[in-house]
């Protein structure tokens, strides 16, 4: 028998006592114990709430089937948005139950692209709080802050700094809706039952200098903390989430790449923490990068990838690469070799002085190129992947030049949201006369072209992320290794079927996410049995604890 999540994921030490038993009212105030309308004629009376709902009782189908109407009548994405935000804030289940039965619909509208649209105009559309704030001005009592949770437990928290929300930037305490959206994917998408998310924004203040003038920011409207300010606010807050939730998950999100790379180094062997844009998104690019293989013949170590960008994400994808390299024969010197980064100022040459140093590993030795054409003339590549943030730095002459050096270049256009893409997938697709094998970040829909249709897959850390969570939650995992991200890669990828690569897509369809967050969850679960870090006993089929822990979202 699997043992429902919510009881064995948390150690004692960090599950606080019952709260008194609500009121009929809180009950309706309260997101998790909502029913609305679907509170039974017994359950008013019991409450003391008849009559402060209408008559009629409903099923959570029929509350769902209005939910989706009016969802639907919304006129654009922001709307949209708007809507499920307010319903998320009333009632969880009923959320769940309208995301659940339209996952591919709704992924789009609760995080890329439009969470996007959503943080630029956050303190705009800001109607009720949801998560912690966490500021300096908390310093010395961020753990009293964090005991202030309404939630008896927490499982993972999801933090972001605003320093890089998407590809816009440093947003400040707008960047909220990041973590908020990450943890609806947890819930959506592997079964993380909603309370155990807790969304944090640390507000360190920000230097975009328009949003501190903007009357309606919510945030400090100060400088962006640095140095050892900065460093000692982080301090305090991982320390006070071990001390008040023992064990719990942190997932760093949005980080701009001066504190993410650091961050990490300082606390993976200290908590069980993980930086999503950066191991996320390895082991998402490694997993499309295999898939892609299979298209177009070739084995991993033959590959050659020059990666447009040398941020969080690409250079998260080079190390998952190079590892993957170094696991199937090559050493590490010809892995690496194998590996081109571009940043914003060059080549990522070892001649170059302006190196962040976690960019010289990458670093190779030879000369700097004037621009990516030469780039992609010189080094041949068989795969070019974009996370820059630079939406159309693909150009035409630059995709002719791969499909001109490749019989089905390989492409993938990452960048979030959809206006930072580096190319689109029509573009991909007219420009290499229908070969490119195409993933991008944020959704494109299918392209008909020459009479074929091919339905390019989204290839975005969502694969990853909530599977890699659900699989620590379950082995009760102390630490995050690179390991885990590997076998998670190797697992989404062995979940792209025949018939999706047919259609043009290395990724696995929206509908399939918690199939695949249950395989990804059991393979992360096992390393972490296999490399002694698990706390929790060894079920005997972790693929099916997986999949019998994931809550449903229906009523008690
Ligand atoms: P980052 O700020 O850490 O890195 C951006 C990199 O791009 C830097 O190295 C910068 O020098 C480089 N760059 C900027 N302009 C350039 C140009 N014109 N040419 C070449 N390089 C240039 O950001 P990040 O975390 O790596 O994220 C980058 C983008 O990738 C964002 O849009 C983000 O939303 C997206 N992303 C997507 C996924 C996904 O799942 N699809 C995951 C992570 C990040």
């Amino acid at each position: 028998m699997v043992t429902p999540l919510r009881e064995k994921t948390v150690s004692p030490a960090s599950v606080r006592p019952d709260p008194e038993p609500l009121s009929g009212i809180q009950c309706l105030r309260d997101p998790l114990r909502n029913k609305g309308t679907a509170f039974t004629r017994d359950e008013r009376a019991r409450l003391d709430i008849d009559g402060l709902l209408p008559p009629r009782v409903e099923t959570l189908e029929e509350q769902a089937a209005r939910a989706l109407e009016n969802v639907r009548v919304k006129t654009g994405p922001l709307e949209k948005y708007r809507y499920l935000s307010a319903l998320q804030a009333e009632n969880e289940t009923l959320f769940y139950r309208v995301v659940l039965d339209r996952l591919e619909e709704m992924l789009p509208i609760i995080y890329t692209p439009t969470v996007g649209e959503a943080c630029v105009e956050w303190s705009r559309l800001y109607e009720r709080p949801r998560g912690l704030y966490i500021s300096a001005q908390h310093r010395g009592r961020i753990a009293g802050l964090l005991g202030r949770w309404p939630r008896r437990r927490a499982g993972i928290i999801v933090v972001t700094d605003g320093g890089r929300i998407l590809g816009l930037g440093d947003l400040g305490a707008n960047g909220m809706g990041i973590p908020i959206g990450k943890l609806a994917l947890y819930t959506a998408c592997a079964g993380v039952p909603p309370e155990l998310c807790l969304p944090v924004t640390l507000d360190v203040g920000t230097d975009n200098a328009s949003l501190r003038g903007d009357r309606f920011y919510l945030g400090e409207r100060q400088a962006r903390m640095t140095g050892n300010a900065y460093d000692a606010l982080l301090e305090e807050f991982v320390t006070a989430t071990q001390a008040v939730f023992p064990g719990v998950i942190v997932q760093f999100e949005d980080f701009n790449n001066a504190c993410a790379f650091r961050l990490l180094q300082r606390y993976r062997d200290r908590l069980c923490c993980f930086n999503d844009d950066v191991q996320g998104t390895g082991a998402m690019g490694l997993a499309g990068l295999y898939a892609a293989g299979r298209i177009t013949g070739r084995g991993l170590p033959a590959q050659r990838i020059l990666f447009v960008g040398a941020g969080e994400a690409c250079l998260g994808i080079g190390a998952s690469v190079v590892a993957a390299m170094q696991r199937e024969g090559l050493s590490e010197v010809e892995a690496r070799e194998r590996c081109l980064f571009i940043d914003s100022r060059g080549l990522v040459v070892a001649s170059r002085s302006d190196l962040a140093e976690h960019k010289r590993p990458f670093a190779q030795d030879r000369s700097a190129l004037p621009d990516l054409p030469a780039a992609v003339e010189d080094f041949r590549p068989t795969v070019l992947i974009g996370a820059c943030g630079q939406g159309g730095v693909f150009t035409q002459p630059v995709i002719e030049a791969m499909a001109r050096l490749n019989e089905r270049p390989v492409v993938f256009a990452l960048s979030n949201p959809t206006s930072k893409a580096e190319c689109t997938a029509g573009q991909a697709y007219a420009w290499s006369s229908g070969r490119a094998v195409f993933a991008s970040g944020s959704p494109f829909g299918p392209v008909t072209l020459a009479g074929c249709t091919r339905a390019p897959a989204q290839g975005n850390n969502s694969w990853i992320f909530p599977g890699v969570g659900l699989g620590l939650l379950l082995s009760g995992a102390r630490h995050v290794t690179d390991e885990m991200f590997q076998a998670a890669a190797r697992t989404l990828a062995a979940q792209v079927s025949q018939a999706d690569l047919d259609q043009g897509r290395i990724f696995p369809v929206a509908a399939r996410m918690r199939e695949v967050a249950a395989a990804v969850a059991a393979a992360v679960a096992g390393i972490a049995y296999e490399q002694g870090h698990a706390t929790k006993p060894q079920p005997r089929n972790l693929h099916a604890e997986a999949t019998g822990a994931m809550y449903t979202p229906r009523y008690a």
